[in-house]
């Protein structure tokens, strides 16, 4: 056999036997029952030393390309050609389990930031994200933690640990916990992936596909995505200054017998609202009179600058009907997956059983290191930093809003969290605004996406103040009122 040898080349001699072999079976040119020729044979015939044909041989079989018989020799195999890589042929359709798949379960929250980069503007500025600020991370901090976990912790650092999560760190939140009024036992906290597992994990141990949620109406469009994802029918309960408009709630009690609540009672998302004290109060009498649980979603819970914080549904409860989830998420950082479930009673049993099936345990590592990282006293600096760099970033928002936006749009000012909800006139739809604005440079997150039929509160849009500096602050709110003035005249 010929087989032609570069000696000069940089790709080994084995190497280059093998890819001639490969190409010559491939293309059917040595058909399948082919015996290859010895390999001292071979060597002979090439030049070269016997062990580089046996190593092209080798690469060969474990490729499933030949076979050798003990004592017989080497023998070329069927090679069963793949179907076309669908990607790389647009013509050929997807399997039809492909194409069956639920589509309607990604809201449109996320868009606006694509359309953003692809308005090409050379500095583009986001309201859009639902995060707090990636700049103000404490990375090199984090990373100094990281290691000396390491150095500490060795072996232990890299198990799975114990299936509730990090013992110390459960005892750490449970601190910060207190300092804030929701008095819990490190027993009863769970750690999470983030308060999505929370939200999920909940949601999979009190319901069942049909079963029926209420839900603020606008809310949190990530978790009205998982509660469709698991089936649930979704009952809204409309919001406003004061947050769910709990007067409204008995009716619907009465009316669709639902199984959960799931409440952002502080600086809701979108509307950046709190539940007043009357309406917590009466929230906490009608799940007891009504047995039904309330996931209550505290994920910027502290994130306040001004005013008095109230108690959270948590603390209010004497029976055990709240479930509270939080994170670390906006208070330091979302890439580290921390989030946590505060509940009582056997319920505590079910969402650990739950935890264990969606993903055995949380990152032992980072845990141990948020653990190193988050004293109460650490928490705290942290807290009061954020808050006065936010507070300062909504103060500017709210400014620019009153310099450069029209004056008959509407929003109350927060007074904490991460967002300004804002209503323009009800002529303009925040859809069509959108593509405009991104043009200009900068992006919100237009409200339909926030309210359960998907189609509602086109005038409503969520402006998100903390995730950006003052000056672009200022220079994204006049680009906003460029983009209205626009579309304005595209109307005249
Ligand atoms: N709840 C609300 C209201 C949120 O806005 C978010 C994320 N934006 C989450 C929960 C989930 O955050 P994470 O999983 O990062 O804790």
């Amino acid at each position: 056999m010929r087989i032609p040898l570069d000696r000069q080349s940089d790709i080994p001699l084995y190497q280059q036997i093998e890819a001639h072999l490969r190409k010559s079976i491939l293309s059917g040119a040595l058909p399948p029952e082919t015996r290859l020729p010895a390999s001292r044979q071979l060597a002979h015939d090439l030049g070269v030393n016997r062990n580089t044909v046996e190593n092209a041989y080798s690469a060969l079989e474990a490729d499933g390309l030949v076979f050798s018989r003990m004592g017989s020799g080497t023998y070329v195999l069927t090679v069963y050609p793949l179907p076309a890589m669908q990607k790389n042929n647009v013509n050929l359709p997807w399997p039809l389990w492909q194409t069956s798949l639920s589509k309607n379960i990604i809201s449109n929250a996320d868009r606006a930031d694509e359309m953003l980069k692809a308005g090409g503007h050379p500095h583009p500025i986001s309201f859009a994200s639902g995060l707090s600020d990636a700049r103000q991370f404490p990375v090199e901090e984090f990373r100094k933690v990281i290691q000396s976990v390491m150095r500490r912790d060795q072996i232990d650092a890299l198990e799975y640990g114990e299936r509730k999560g990090y013992a110390p760190l459960r005892e750490g939140i449970a601190r910060i916990l207190a300092s804030q009024g929701l008095q819990t036992h490190p027993e009863n906290i769970l750690i999470t992936a983030g308060s999505q597992q929370a939200i999920f994990l909940a949601s999979q141990v009190l319901l069942k596909p049909n079963d029926i949620i209420i839900v603020e109406d606008p809310t949190y469009p990530a978790a009205v995505d998982l509660f469709r994802a698991l089936g649930f029918q979704i009952v809204g309960v409309p919001v406003d200054s004061q947050g769910m408009q709990v007067e409204k709630l008995e009716k619907l009690l009465q009316q669709y017998h639902p199984k959960l609540i799931y409440t952002v009672p502080n600086f809701h998302n979108p509307t950046g609202t709190c539940l007043n004290s009357a309406r917590r109060r009466q929230l906490i009498m009608l799940a007891d009179k009504y047995n039904l649980p309330i996931l209550e979603d505290d994920f910027v819970g502290d994130l306040r600058y001004e005013g008095h914080a109230q108690p959270s549904l948590k603390s209010l409860d004497m029976g055990g009907q709240v479930i509270y989830v939080s994170t670390f998420s906006k208070m330091l950082m979302p890439g580290l997956r921390i989030g946590f479930i505060v509940a009582d009673g056997p319920v505590n049993e079910s969402l650990l059983n739950f935890k264990r099936l969606s993903d055995l345990a949380t990152s032992t590592l980072i845990q141990r290191a948020l653990d190193a990282y988050m004293t109460v006293g650490r928490y705290q600096t942290y807290l009061h930093r954020s808050s006065q760099v936010f507070r300062a970033r909504r103060d500017a928002m709210v400014s620019a809003i009153k310099k450069y936006l029209p004056k008959n749009i509407s929003f109350e000012v927060p007074k904490g969290g991460l967002f300004i909800w804002l209503q323009l006139p009800q002529s303009i739809s925040t859809n069509e605004l959108q593509p405009i604005a991104c043009k200009e440079g900068m992006a919100f997150a237009p409200g339909n996406s926030f309210f359960i039929d998907g189609v509602s509160g086109e005038d409503w849009l969520r402006l998100n103040f903390a995730s950006q500096p003052v000056d672009d602050i200022e220079e994204g709110i006049k680009r906003l009122g460029r983009a209205l003035q626009r579309l304005r005249n595209r109307k005249k």
